[in-house]
Formats: structure tokens, sequence, C-alpha cells
């Protein structure tokens, strides 16, 4: 296969406006680019970076996390110094037909998105049994990262890291008509700026595409609402559940559904089935926590779809408002902690 192709790599400067975006895409074993997309507010501001580029001009750095679908690398090119995270999805292990469809989804999709709040892709490279992501490289890891150093995250921060994902997931819902269907604390990514971008978007589901795949269980059990673990149709605000119980995991210290820290094993799926769908849903305790965070993840928590509060609506609920003008530096909280990479799993 011929590796080397003249592309054109963008990286994210700052946060404004999206000048230009190019990319390429994986199709037939071969890469093409793909058109810019038009100019839309708040979305990142890209500086063209043309050289070319293949994975042989990456040297691995380290290893920083091992998911379901293979490593996540961090690796620098090497004469230009720019580090991205390298995602090696092994299609080895005879992996089913269905399971390739969702890679490739996760590769159609992602590269559609250019927002602040979701972690870049900038490209995609096919080898014999691998498919390779180059992505933005997030540097202190991810939330569930933070969370096994700090226990459990205080409101002010909380907000900030709320703040971001809302936005983000307004622009999936509202500007791409996307569900991510897995929102959990290891796809929400976090750097030293203290800016947090969601990622993964290998079970997410378009709302254009047909019902049938959009009704498939995939996706993490664990934060999945009552709808779609049950079965039913569902819409963006299943999304706005996983959110609610991430936001409660990171306040309380413990998945919401366990009853201590160290509550004994995880539930198997039919223990989470029954939690999920027939008791009433986790809440923050009153005592402990603001009346503004308390209905801020009742407003996410809702098990009637109707009664659950859309992500642009909670981008103004008094939680995220209360602390706005605060200056609040999740930087700061992030910088404090050991590097992922140093910190055992
Ligand atoms: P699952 O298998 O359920 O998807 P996961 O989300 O942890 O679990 P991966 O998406 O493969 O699996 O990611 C593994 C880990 O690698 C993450 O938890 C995170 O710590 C790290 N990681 C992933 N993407 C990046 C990135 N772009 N920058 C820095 N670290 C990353
Ligand atoms: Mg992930």
């Amino acid at each position: 296969m011929k590796n080397k192709k003249p592309l054109k790599l963008s990286v994210p400067s700052q946060v404004n406006q999206i000048t230009s975006v190019s990319t390429a895409t994986f199709q037939d074993g071969e890469l093409h680019p793909i058109s810019k997309e038009k100019e839309s507010p708040n979305y990142i501001e890209q500086s063209e970076v043309d050289f070319e580029f293949s994975l042989e001009d990456l040297e691995a750095v380290k290893v920083v996390g091992k998911g379901s679908g293979g490593v996540v690398q961090l690796v620098r090119h090497k004469w230009r110094g720019n580090s991205f995270a390298l995602k090696e999805i092994s299609m080895q292990m005879n992996r089913s037909e269905e399971i390739q469809k969702q890679i490739l989804q996760e590769l159609r999709i992602h590269q559609a998105l250019q927002c602040s709040h979701v972690v870049g892709f900038y490209h995609s490279f096919h080898r014999s049994r691998s498919i390779y992501l180059v992505l933005e490289y997030m540097d202190r890891g991810s939330l569930a990262d933070v969370l096994r150093q700090v226990k459990t995250i205080l409101e002010p921060y909380l907000a900030v890291v709320c703040k971001q994902v809302l936005q983000g997931l307004v622009y999936l819902h509202n500007e791409k008509h996307v569900i991510h269907r897995d929102i959990k604390p290891s796809n929400l990514l976090v750097n030293r700026k203290g800016e947090v971008k969601i990622t993964d978007f290998g079970v997410s589901a378009t709302l254009v595409s047909p019902k049938g795949q959009r009704d498939t269980l995939v996706g993490t059990y664990s934060y999945m609402s009552p709808e779609r673990i049950s079965g039913s149709t569902y819409d963006c605000t299943s999304d706005v559940w996983s959110l609610g119980m991430v936001v409660l995991e990171c306040a309380i210290g413990r998945y919401p559904y366990m009853q201590s820290e160290d509550g004994g094993s995880c539930p198997d799926f039919y223990e989470l089935w029954e939690a999920i769908v027939q008791n009433p849903p986790p809440s923050a305790p009153p005592d402990q926590f603001s009346p503004e965070f308390c209905s801020f993840v009742s407003a996410c928590l809702q098990k009637e779809t109707e009664k659950r509060t859309s992500s642009v609506d909670l981008l103004s609920h008094p939680f995220i408002k209360k602390f706005e003008d605060k200056d609040i530096d999740l930087g700061i909280l992030v910088g404090s902690l050991e590097s992922p990479m140093n910190f055992p799993r």
C-alpha cells in the first residue's frame, strides 16, 4: 500500500470561529480528503498546516490508555514535534461485521465534527489488521482518570465541566443531529488548559440514519437511560441522562447505583436493568449539595424523556449560571494532579 500522501493537517489553536477545516477520510482502503466545513460560530479556529503525513512519520512516546477497542498511545510527529493521541483499533480477533460497521461509523461521524468541545479527529490510517485514528491529544486523560485521583469533584469545578460537555452536546444534538450514546467518564477528556471534550463516536447514531440502526442495544449499560436499556425508542435526551449520571458520580465519589464506595462487585446487566428501569432515579443528597446542583441532577435524571431537560436548556440552568462569572479555572485542578500516564489504574 502506498503510505505517503500529501494531506492537510488541521491543528487547533484557539477557541473562536472556524476559518477552514481539512481532514481526510478512509474509504475502500484509501484515504480521501474531505470537503471544508462552512463558517459557523463556537467552533475551533483551525490554523492549517500543510505537510506530508503518514503513520511512519509518528513515533510512539507512551501508551496512555486501553479500552475494549484497542490501545491509545501518545505519539509525536518526528520532525514537527506535534503531539497526538493514536488510537489503534485492531481488526483481528475475527471482529464481527457489526463491530466493523461501528468502527467505520466512528470514523464517519467523528471526522465530520468540528467543535471546541469535541476531541479533534485529524486523520485515519488503515494497515492490514488495524485502523489507526490520529486524535487531538488530551494531556490530562479522561474524567475517569481524574476521578481516580481526586475521588470527588466540587460543585464549582463540576459546573465548569458540565458547561463544556453541554456545549459539546448542543453541537452534536442541535447542529449535527447526532446522539452520542456513550457519554461516560472515560469518554470525556481533559487537558491542562482545563478544556473538557467529548470523544468516542463508535456507538453514536445520527438521527437521520434508519430507525433500525438506532435501536440496537450498544454502548455502556451503566450510564444508559431507562428507555435505552429497556430497548425503547430514544432521542438526544438519553445523552442528558448519561451526563446526569456522570455528574452525580463525580459529586458523590461512587457510581450512583452502588450503595457505598467499596460497595462490592459491579452490578450485572439484570441488576442494572432493574435499578435503572424499576427504581426511582438516583438523586443528589440535599443535605450535602446546593439546591441548584440537586435541581440540575434531577433535571437530567428524569425517567420520562418528556420531563428531561434538553442539552440546550440545561446550558441556562441556575447551576451552570451560578458559577459562570466566578472565573473557575479547571486547569488549576487538573494541573495539580499526577499525569494519568504516571498514575496506575
Ligand atoms: P471503552 O472500551 O469502554 O471505550 P475507554 O473509553 O476507556 O473504554 P478508549 O476510548 O480506548 O477506551 O480509551 C482508553 C483511555 O485512553 C481513555 O480512558 C483515556 O484515558 C485515554 N485516551 C483516549 N483518547 C485519548 C486522547 N485523545 N488523548 C489522551 N488520552 C486518551
Ligand atoms: Mg473511550
